[in-house]
Protein backbone atom coordinates (compact mmCIF):
# COMPACT_ATOMS: atom_id res chain seq x y z
CA UNK A 1 0.00 0.00 0.00
CA UNK A 2 1.61 2.95 -1.41
CA UNK A 3 2.07 5.48 1.61
CA UNK A 4 0.24 8.86 3.37
CA UNK A 5 -0.15 10.94 0.24
CA UNK A 6 -1.87 14.04 2.04
CA UNK A 7 -0.94 17.81 0.80
CA UNK A 8 -1.26 20.56 3.95
CA UNK A 9 -1.40 23.32 2.45
CA UNK A 10 -4.85 24.55 1.51
CA UNK A 11 -4.19 25.92 -2.11
CA UNK A 12 -5.61 29.34 -2.92
CA UNK A 13 -7.56 28.79 -6.20
CA UNK A 14 -8.67 25.59 -8.06
CA UNK A 15 -10.68 24.65 -11.41
CA UNK A 16 -12.42 22.35 -9.65
CA UNK A 17 -12.90 21.52 -6.06
CA UNK A 18 -14.12 17.25 -5.86
CA UNK A 19 -15.55 16.89 -1.96
CA UNK A 20 -15.13 13.48 -1.32
CA UNK A 21 -12.29 10.71 -1.52
CA UNK A 22 -14.22 7.49 -1.66
CA UNK A 23 -14.49 5.43 -4.98
CA UNK A 24 -16.29 8.33 -6.59
CA UNK A 25 -14.33 11.46 -6.00
CA UNK A 26 -11.06 9.82 -6.70
CA UNK A 27 -12.08 8.46 -9.99
CA UNK A 28 -13.85 12.04 -11.05
CA UNK A 29 -10.50 13.56 -9.63
CA UNK A 30 -8.06 11.20 -11.88
CA UNK A 31 -10.25 11.52 -15.10
CA UNK A 32 -10.46 15.22 -14.50
CA UNK A 33 -6.71 15.41 -13.92
CA UNK A 34 -6.42 13.47 -17.41
CA UNK A 35 -8.13 16.32 -19.36
CA UNK A 36 -5.91 18.40 -17.70
CA UNK A 37 -7.66 19.88 -15.30
CA UNK A 38 -6.44 21.78 -12.56
CA UNK A 39 -8.45 20.19 -9.49
CA UNK A 40 -8.51 19.94 -5.80
CA UNK A 41 -9.64 16.45 -3.79
CA UNK A 42 -10.48 17.81 0.07
CA UNK A 43 -11.35 14.51 1.99
CA UNK A 44 -12.81 14.67 5.63
CA UNK A 45 -10.97 11.42 6.80
CA UNK A 46 -8.49 9.46 4.51
CA UNK A 47 -9.20 8.32 1.24
CA UNK A 48 -12.05 5.26 1.21
CA UNK A 49 -13.01 6.01 5.02
CA UNK A 50 -16.44 6.57 4.26
CA UNK A 51 -18.59 3.82 2.16
CA UNK A 52 -15.84 2.96 -0.14
CA UNK A 53 -13.90 0.76 2.84
CA UNK A 54 -16.80 -1.13 4.26
CA UNK A 55 -17.74 -1.57 0.44
CA UNK A 56 -18.19 -5.49 -0.42
CA UNK A 57 -16.31 -4.16 -3.91
CA UNK A 58 -18.23 -6.95 -6.09
CA UNK A 59 -17.43 -6.38 -10.06
CA UNK A 60 -20.75 -7.93 -11.79
CA UNK A 61 -23.12 -7.16 -14.73
CA UNK A 62 -25.75 -8.54 -13.90
CA UNK A 63 -28.33 -5.50 -14.17
CA UNK A 64 -31.94 -5.10 -15.08
CA UNK A 65 -31.91 -1.84 -17.30
CA UNK A 66 -29.62 -1.40 -20.24
CA UNK A 67 -28.03 1.33 -18.32
CA UNK A 68 -26.74 0.00 -15.45
CA UNK A 69 -25.13 -2.75 -17.42
CA UNK A 70 -23.44 -0.35 -19.91
CA UNK A 71 -22.21 1.48 -16.58
CA UNK A 72 -20.74 -1.57 -14.89
CA UNK A 73 -19.23 -3.40 -18.51
CA UNK A 74 -17.45 -0.38 -18.72
CA UNK A 75 -15.99 -0.13 -15.52
CA UNK A 76 -15.81 -3.67 -15.39
CA UNK A 77 -12.90 -3.31 -18.75
CA UNK A 78 -11.41 -0.33 -16.46
CA UNK A 79 -11.03 -2.53 -13.60
CA UNK A 80 -9.07 -5.29 -15.37
CA UNK A 81 -6.41 -2.96 -16.85
CA UNK A 82 -6.07 -0.45 -13.90
CA UNK A 83 -2.31 -1.21 -13.37
CA UNK A 84 -2.26 -0.13 -16.81
CA UNK A 85 -4.52 3.39 -16.49
CA UNK A 86 -3.59 4.39 -12.91
CA UNK A 87 0.46 2.95 -12.37
CA UNK A 88 -1.56 1.01 -8.96
CA UNK A 89 -2.88 -2.26 -8.53
CA UNK A 90 -6.44 -2.51 -7.61
CA UNK A 91 -5.91 -6.61 -6.91
CA UNK A 92 -8.95 -6.74 -9.26
CA UNK A 93 -9.51 -11.03 -9.19
CA UNK A 94 -11.77 -12.67 -11.74
CA UNK A 95 -13.99 -15.52 -9.98
CA UNK A 96 -17.10 -15.68 -12.66
CA UNK A 97 -20.70 -15.29 -11.48
CA UNK A 98 -23.36 -17.89 -10.83
CA UNK A 99 -27.22 -17.29 -9.89
CA UNK A 100 -30.42 -19.50 -10.16
CA UNK A 101 -33.74 -19.23 -10.86
CA UNK A 102 -36.56 -21.99 -9.82
CA UNK A 103 -39.03 -23.34 -12.37
CA UNK A 104 -41.92 -20.58 -12.04
CA UNK A 105 -39.43 -17.75 -12.59
CA UNK A 106 -37.19 -19.24 -15.69
CA UNK A 107 -39.27 -17.27 -18.34
CA UNK A 108 -37.98 -13.67 -16.33
CA UNK A 109 -34.56 -15.50 -16.16
CA UNK A 110 -34.35 -16.19 -19.83
CA UNK A 111 -35.47 -12.51 -20.70
CA UNK A 112 -32.93 -11.54 -18.35
CA UNK A 113 -30.07 -13.05 -19.83
CA UNK A 114 -31.46 -11.87 -23.29
CA UNK A 115 -31.08 -8.31 -22.36
CA UNK A 116 -27.48 -9.24 -21.04
CA UNK A 117 -26.18 -10.87 -23.92
CA UNK A 118 -27.82 -8.16 -26.01
CA UNK A 119 -25.54 -5.92 -23.87
CA UNK A 120 -22.41 -8.29 -25.10
CA UNK A 121 -22.46 -9.69 -21.14
CA UNK A 122 -21.00 -13.46 -21.73
CA UNK A 123 -24.50 -14.79 -19.88
CA UNK A 124 -24.16 -18.63 -20.38
CA UNK A 125 -27.01 -20.87 -19.05
CA UNK A 126 -26.22 -23.71 -17.49
CA UNK A 127 -28.46 -26.67 -16.42
CA UNK A 128 -28.11 -27.12 -12.84
CA UNK A 129 -25.28 -30.13 -13.10
CA UNK A 130 -23.59 -28.53 -15.24
CA UNK A 131 -23.25 -25.21 -12.85
CA UNK A 132 -22.22 -28.16 -10.45
CA UNK A 133 -19.51 -28.70 -12.69
CA UNK A 134 -18.10 -25.76 -12.08
CA UNK A 135 -19.34 -24.90 -7.89
CA UNK A 136 -19.19 -28.76 -6.55
CA UNK A 137 -20.41 -27.62 -2.99
CA UNK A 138 -23.06 -25.45 -4.56
CA UNK A 139 -26.80 -27.19 -3.99
CA UNK A 140 -28.50 -26.68 -7.53
CA UNK A 141 -31.52 -29.27 -6.47
CA UNK A 142 -34.15 -26.58 -6.69
CA UNK A 143 -32.39 -24.54 -9.35
CA UNK A 144 -34.33 -25.19 -13.54
CA UNK A 145 -31.30 -23.51 -14.65
CA UNK A 146 -28.00 -21.02 -13.15
CA UNK A 147 -26.68 -18.14 -15.19
CA UNK A 148 -23.01 -18.09 -15.58
CA UNK A 149 -21.18 -14.88 -15.97
CA UNK A 150 -17.17 -15.24 -16.17
CA UNK A 151 -16.10 -12.35 -16.48
CA UNK A 152 -17.47 -11.14 -12.42
CA UNK A 153 -15.16 -10.64 -9.97
CA UNK A 154 -14.20 -8.56 -7.00
CA UNK A 155 -11.31 -5.72 -6.55
CA UNK A 156 -9.92 -4.14 -3.19
CA UNK A 157 -11.65 -1.03 -2.52
CA UNK A 158 -9.31 0.88 -0.69
CA UNK A 159 -6.76 0.21 -3.18
CA UNK A 160 -9.06 1.16 -5.92
CA UNK A 161 -9.47 4.31 -4.24
CA UNK A 162 -6.23 5.45 -3.50
CA UNK A 163 -4.76 4.05 -6.80
CA UNK A 164 -6.71 6.78 -8.78
CA UNK A 165 -5.69 9.53 -5.86
CA UNK A 166 -2.29 8.38 -6.05
CA UNK A 167 -2.34 8.55 -9.82
CA UNK A 168 -4.15 12.13 -9.95
CA UNK A 169 -1.77 13.23 -7.48
CA UNK A 170 1.24 12.04 -9.08
CA UNK A 171 -0.31 14.38 -12.52
CA UNK A 172 -0.99 17.52 -10.54
CA UNK A 173 -3.99 17.25 -8.23
CA UNK A 174 -3.77 18.44 -5.09
CA UNK A 175 -5.19 15.39 -2.46
CA UNK A 176 -6.07 17.16 0.88
CA UNK A 177 -7.02 14.32 3.30
CA UNK A 178 -7.96 15.46 7.31
CA UNK A 179 -9.54 18.69 5.38
CA UNK A 180 -13.34 19.10 5.66
CA UNK A 181 -15.36 20.98 3.60
CA UNK A 182 -17.96 23.50 5.85
CA UNK A 183 -19.54 25.37 3.08
CA UNK A 184 -19.68 26.40 -0.65
CA UNK A 185 -19.94 29.89 -1.07
CA UNK A 186 -22.73 31.23 -3.58
CA UNK A 187 -22.30 34.67 -5.31
CA UNK A 188 -24.99 35.82 -7.59
CA UNK A 189 -26.29 32.06 -7.97
CA UNK A 190 -22.52 30.87 -9.11
CA UNK A 191 -20.46 28.51 -6.76
CA UNK A 192 -17.77 31.12 -5.08
CA UNK A 193 -15.44 29.10 -3.58
CA UNK A 194 -15.40 26.53 -1.09
CA UNK A 195 -14.44 26.98 2.70
CA UNK A 196 -12.09 24.55 4.64
CA UNK A 197 -12.83 24.02 8.12
CA UNK A 198 -9.99 25.89 9.95
CA UNK A 199 -10.50 29.06 8.19
CA UNK A 200 -9.34 28.64 4.58
CA UNK A 201 -10.63 29.14 1.50
CA UNK A 202 -10.45 27.75 -2.23
CA UNK A 203 -11.62 29.86 -5.28
CA UNK A 204 -13.45 27.87 -7.86
CA UNK A 205 -16.48 28.18 -10.13
CA UNK A 206 -17.13 24.13 -9.96
CA UNK A 207 -17.70 21.61 -6.89
CA UNK A 208 -18.11 17.80 -7.04
CA UNK A 209 -20.43 16.79 -4.48
CA UNK A 210 -19.17 13.40 -4.14
CA UNK A 211 -19.47 13.10 -0.51
CA UNK A 212 -21.13 9.49 -0.33
CA UNK A 213 -23.62 9.75 2.60
CA UNK A 214 -22.82 12.99 3.35
CA UNK A 215 -23.96 14.27 0.11
CA UNK A 216 -27.71 14.98 0.70
CA UNK A 217 -26.42 17.36 4.18
CA UNK A 218 -24.33 19.29 1.97
CA UNK A 219 -26.87 19.65 -1.15
CA UNK A 220 -29.41 20.67 1.30
CA UNK A 221 -27.32 23.60 2.40
CA UNK A 222 -27.57 24.47 -1.27
CA UNK A 223 -30.93 24.02 -1.42
CA UNK A 224 -30.86 20.80 -3.49
CA UNK A 225 -33.02 18.36 -1.91
CA UNK A 226 -31.81 14.91 -2.67
CA UNK A 227 -34.34 12.03 -2.18
CA UNK A 228 -31.39 9.62 -0.48
CA UNK A 229 -33.06 7.45 2.16
CA UNK A 230 -29.92 5.75 4.03
CA UNK A 231 -30.22 1.60 4.76
CA UNK A 232 -27.72 -0.36 6.83
CA UNK A 233 -25.75 -2.75 5.10
CA UNK A 234 -24.07 -5.97 7.30
CA UNK A 235 -20.95 -8.24 6.03
CA UNK A 236 -19.64 -11.24 7.56
CA UNK A 237 -16.40 -13.06 6.76
CA UNK A 238 -16.32 -16.63 6.89
CA UNK A 239 -13.52 -18.99 6.77
CA UNK A 240 -14.08 -21.36 4.43
CA UNK A 241 -13.95 -24.92 6.00
CA UNK A 242 -11.33 -27.54 4.99
CA UNK A 243 -12.83 -29.72 2.03
CA UNK A 244 -14.89 -26.55 0.45
CA UNK A 245 -12.13 -26.71 -2.61
CA UNK A 246 -10.87 -23.91 -4.11
CA UNK A 247 -12.38 -20.44 -3.43
CA UNK A 248 -15.90 -19.98 -4.88
CA UNK A 249 -17.26 -18.05 -7.57
CA UNK A 250 -19.62 -14.95 -6.80
CA UNK A 251 -22.93 -16.65 -5.90
CA UNK A 252 -26.15 -14.68 -5.81
CA UNK A 253 -29.27 -16.22 -3.84
CA UNK A 254 -32.41 -14.76 -4.66
CA UNK A 255 -34.26 -17.01 -3.13
CA UNK A 256 -31.75 -16.80 0.12
CA UNK A 257 -31.37 -13.54 0.05
CA UNK A 258 -27.78 -13.58 0.49
CA UNK A 259 -24.33 -13.19 -1.81
CA UNK A 260 -21.18 -14.38 -1.38
CA UNK A 261 -17.55 -13.84 -3.25
CA UNK A 262 -14.49 -15.06 -1.91
CA UNK A 263 -12.21 -12.83 0.71
CA UNK A 264 -8.32 -13.94 -0.35
CA UNK A 265 -7.57 -17.40 -0.32
CA UNK A 266 -9.35 -19.19 2.72
CA UNK A 267 -12.38 -16.81 3.21
CA UNK A 268 -15.64 -15.58 2.13
CA UNK A 269 -17.79 -12.93 2.23
CA UNK A 270 -21.29 -13.19 2.82
CA UNK A 271 -24.07 -10.07 2.79
CA UNK A 272 -27.76 -9.58 2.07
CA UNK A 273 -28.95 -8.60 -0.99
CA UNK A 274 -32.29 -6.88 -0.46
CA UNK A 275 -32.75 -3.11 0.65
CA UNK A 276 -34.76 -4.09 3.58
CA UNK A 277 -36.71 -1.23 4.37
CA UNK A 278 -37.01 -2.04 8.00
CA UNK A 279 -33.31 -1.61 8.48
CA UNK A 280 -33.86 1.82 6.72
CA UNK A 281 -31.80 4.63 9.46
CA UNK A 282 -32.11 8.16 10.04
CA UNK A 283 -29.11 9.26 9.59
CA UNK A 284 -25.65 8.11 7.94
CA UNK A 285 -24.09 7.35 10.85
CA UNK A 286 -24.03 4.35 12.36
CA UNK A 287 -23.35 4.67 16.40
CA UNK A 288 -21.96 0.93 15.47
CA UNK A 289 -20.77 -0.36 12.49
CA UNK A 290 -20.04 -3.89 14.41
CA UNK A 291 -21.89 -6.90 13.34
CA UNK A 292 -24.63 -8.85 15.97
CA UNK A 293 -24.19 -12.35 16.63
CA UNK A 294 -27.58 -12.69 15.41
CA UNK A 295 -27.08 -11.42 12.18
CA UNK A 296 -24.06 -13.50 12.21
CA UNK A 297 -25.70 -16.74 12.81
CA UNK A 298 -28.31 -15.57 10.58
CA UNK A 299 -26.19 -14.94 7.27
CA UNK A 300 -24.32 -18.21 7.74
CA UNK A 301 -27.62 -20.20 7.76
CA UNK A 302 -28.62 -18.84 4.69
CA UNK A 303 -25.21 -19.38 3.19
CA UNK A 304 -25.56 -23.21 4.53
CA UNK A 305 -28.70 -23.58 2.66
CA UNK A 306 -26.73 -23.05 -0.57
CA UNK A 307 -23.73 -24.60 0.45
CA UNK A 308 -24.45 -27.01 3.03
CA UNK A 309 -20.93 -27.60 3.88
CA UNK A 310 -20.47 -23.97 5.27
CA UNK A 311 -22.04 -25.25 8.52
CA UNK A 312 -18.66 -26.00 9.10
CA UNK A 313 -17.50 -22.35 8.70
CA UNK A 314 -16.05 -20.58 11.41
CA UNK A 315 -17.15 -16.57 11.64
CA UNK A 316 -13.84 -14.30 11.54
CA UNK A 317 -15.74 -11.36 12.14
CA UNK A 318 -17.63 -8.26 9.59
CA UNK A 319 -18.53 -4.91 9.64
CA UNK A 320 -21.84 -2.95 9.27
CA UNK A 321 -21.77 0.02 6.57
CA UNK A 322 -24.33 2.46 5.49
CA UNK A 323 -26.19 2.58 1.74
CA UNK A 324 -27.28 5.85 0.00
CA UNK A 325 -29.90 4.58 -1.43
CA UNK A 326 -32.56 6.85 -4.49
CA UNK A 327 -35.91 6.15 -4.82
CA UNK A 328 -35.22 3.84 -8.53
CA UNK A 329 -31.97 2.14 -6.83
CA UNK A 330 -29.57 4.53 -9.66
CA UNK A 331 -27.80 7.11 -9.23
CA UNK A 332 -27.74 10.95 -9.31
CA UNK A 333 -25.61 11.99 -11.55
CA UNK A 334 -26.08 15.50 -13.02
CA UNK A 335 -25.60 19.45 -12.52
CA UNK A 336 -28.01 21.34 -10.22
CA UNK A 337 -28.81 24.28 -8.29
CA UNK A 338 -26.32 27.12 -8.30
CA UNK A 339 -24.14 27.53 -11.61
CA UNK A 340 -21.27 25.34 -11.29
CA UNK A 341 -22.27 22.66 -8.89
CA UNK A 342 -22.30 18.61 -10.17
CA UNK A 343 -23.40 16.02 -7.74
CA UNK A 344 -22.87 12.03 -8.07
CA UNK A 345 -24.93 11.09 -5.31
CA UNK A 346 -27.21 7.97 -4.29
CA UNK A 347 -25.52 5.09 -5.31
CA UNK A 348 -27.41 2.58 -4.00
CA UNK A 349 -24.95 -0.05 -3.29
CA UNK A 350 -23.82 -0.22 -6.58
CA UNK A 351 -21.57 2.57 -6.24
CA UNK A 352 -17.70 0.75 -6.29
CA UNK A 353 -18.49 -1.45 -9.49
CA UNK A 354 -19.93 1.51 -11.18
CA UNK A 355 -17.07 4.35 -10.10
CA UNK A 356 -14.46 4.04 -13.30
CA UNK A 357 -16.95 4.61 -15.93
CA UNK A 358 -19.18 7.08 -13.80
CA UNK A 359 -15.84 8.87 -13.04
CA UNK A 360 -14.44 9.38 -16.73
CA UNK A 361 -17.65 10.67 -17.98
CA UNK A 362 -18.53 13.08 -14.61
CA UNK A 363 -14.56 14.45 -15.78
CA UNK A 364 -16.05 14.94 -19.14
CA UNK A 365 -19.39 16.58 -17.98
CA UNK A 366 -17.50 18.74 -15.34
CA UNK A 367 -14.28 19.76 -18.12
CA UNK A 368 -16.47 20.23 -20.83
CA UNK A 369 -19.67 21.55 -19.49
CA UNK A 370 -21.52 19.19 -22.43
CA UNK A 371 -23.21 16.14 -20.03
CA UNK A 372 -22.59 12.90 -21.98
CA UNK A 373 -26.04 11.50 -23.59
CA UNK A 374 -26.07 8.23 -20.91
CA UNK A 375 -26.34 10.49 -18.08
CA UNK A 376 -29.41 12.19 -18.99
CA UNK A 377 -31.26 9.14 -17.47
CA UNK A 378 -29.46 9.80 -13.86
CA UNK A 379 -30.90 13.89 -14.25
CA UNK A 380 -31.67 14.95 -10.77
CA UNK A 381 -35.18 15.78 -11.76
CA UNK A 382 -36.25 12.42 -12.75
CA UNK A 383 -38.38 11.29 -9.73
CA UNK A 384 -39.88 15.06 -9.69
CA UNK A 385 -41.42 14.20 -13.58
CA UNK A 386 -41.89 10.66 -12.76
CA UNK A 387 -39.44 9.18 -14.65
CA UNK A 388 -37.62 6.76 -12.61
CA UNK A 389 -34.87 4.18 -14.05
CA UNK A 390 -37.66 1.62 -14.94
CA UNK A 391 -36.22 -2.68 -14.87
CA UNK A 392 -36.57 -3.58 -18.65
CA UNK A 393 -35.99 -7.18 -17.36
CA UNK A 394 -36.60 -7.08 -13.78
CA UNK A 395 -34.43 -10.39 -11.84
CA UNK A 396 -36.73 -13.38 -11.31
CA UNK A 397 -37.81 -13.69 -7.42
CA UNK A 398 -37.92 -9.76 -6.65
CA UNK A 399 -38.73 -8.56 -3.61
CA UNK A 400 -37.17 -5.15 -3.39
CA UNK A 401 -34.14 -3.41 -4.82
CA UNK A 402 -31.10 -5.29 -5.29
CA UNK A 403 -27.65 -4.39 -3.35
CA UNK A 404 -24.93 -4.51 -3.42
C1 LIG B 1 -21.92 -2.82 3.24
C2 LIG B 1 -21.76 -2.30 1.84
C3 LIG B 1 -21.47 -3.19 0.80
C4 LIG B 1 -21.34 -2.72 -0.50
N1 LIG B 1 -21.02 -3.59 -1.49
C5 LIG B 1 -20.88 -3.14 -2.76
C6 LIG B 1 -20.51 -4.03 -3.79
O1 LIG B 1 -20.30 -5.23 -3.58
N2 LIG B 1 -20.35 -3.53 -5.06
C7 LIG B 1 -20.58 -2.20 -5.33
O2 LIG B 1 -20.49 -1.81 -6.50
N3 LIG B 1 -20.92 -1.34 -4.37
C8 LIG B 1 -21.08 -1.78 -3.09
N4 LIG B 1 -21.43 -0.92 -2.11
C9 LIG B 1 -21.69 0.47 -2.44
C10 LIG B 1 -20.41 1.24 -2.63
O3 LIG B 1 -19.48 0.90 -1.65
C11 LIG B 1 -20.74 2.74 -2.57
O4 LIG B 1 -21.77 3.03 -3.50
C12 LIG B 1 -19.51 3.56 -2.92
O5 LIG B 1 -18.43 3.19 -2.11
C13 LIG B 1 -19.83 5.04 -2.72
O6 LIG B 1 -18.65 5.75 -2.97
P1 LIG B 1 -18.62 7.31 -2.76
O7 LIG B 1 -17.28 7.76 -3.16
O8 LIG B 1 -19.83 7.90 -3.40
O9 LIG B 1 -18.87 7.50 -1.17
P2 LIG B 1 -17.88 7.29 0.07
O10 LIG B 1 -17.00 6.13 -0.09
O11 LIG B 1 -18.73 7.33 1.30
O12 LIG B 1 -16.96 8.57 0.02
C14 LIG B 1 -17.40 9.84 0.42
C15 LIG B 1 -16.28 10.51 1.19
O13 LIG B 1 -16.63 11.87 1.42
C16 LIG B 1 -16.02 12.27 2.63
N5 LIG B 1 -16.72 13.47 3.09
C17 LIG B 1 -17.97 13.56 3.56
N6 LIG B 1 -18.27 14.84 3.88
C18 LIG B 1 -17.17 15.57 3.59
C19 LIG B 1 -16.87 16.95 3.71
N7 LIG B 1 -17.76 17.84 4.17
N8 LIG B 1 -15.63 17.36 3.36
C20 LIG B 1 -14.71 16.48 2.88
N9 LIG B 1 -14.96 15.15 2.76
C21 LIG B 1 -16.18 14.72 3.11
C22 LIG B 1 -16.21 11.06 3.53
O14 LIG B 1 -15.26 11.06 4.58
C23 LIG B 1 -16.03 9.90 2.57
O15 LIG B 1 -14.73 9.34 2.59
C24 LIG B 1 -21.53 -1.34 -0.78
C25 LIG B 1 -21.79 -0.45 0.26
C26 LIG B 1 -21.90 -0.91 1.57
C27 LIG B 1 -22.21 0.06 2.67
Amino acid sequence: MPGPMATSRVPRRADVVVVGGGCMGTSIAFHLVRRGVDVVLVERGHVASGATGHSGALVRQHYEARIGIRLARESLGFFRRFEKETGYSCDFRTTGFLSGTRHRDLAAFEALLSLLRSEGVKAEQLTPSEAKGIEPQLEVSDYAAVVHDPEAGYADPIATSVGFAQSAAGSGAVLLENRDVSSVVIRSGRIASVRIRGRSTITTDRVVLAAGNWTPELARALRVPLRVRFVRGDIVILRRPVGFGSPPKIHFDFYGNTYVRPEGEKDVLVGYMDTDPRKTIRRHLLSDDTVPSSTVRDLRTRLMRRFPVMARAQPRGGWAGVYDVTPDSYPILDRVGPEGLYLAAGFSGHGFKLSPEVGRLMAEYVATGRKPEILVPLRFARFRENRPIKPEAPFPAKRGPRLP
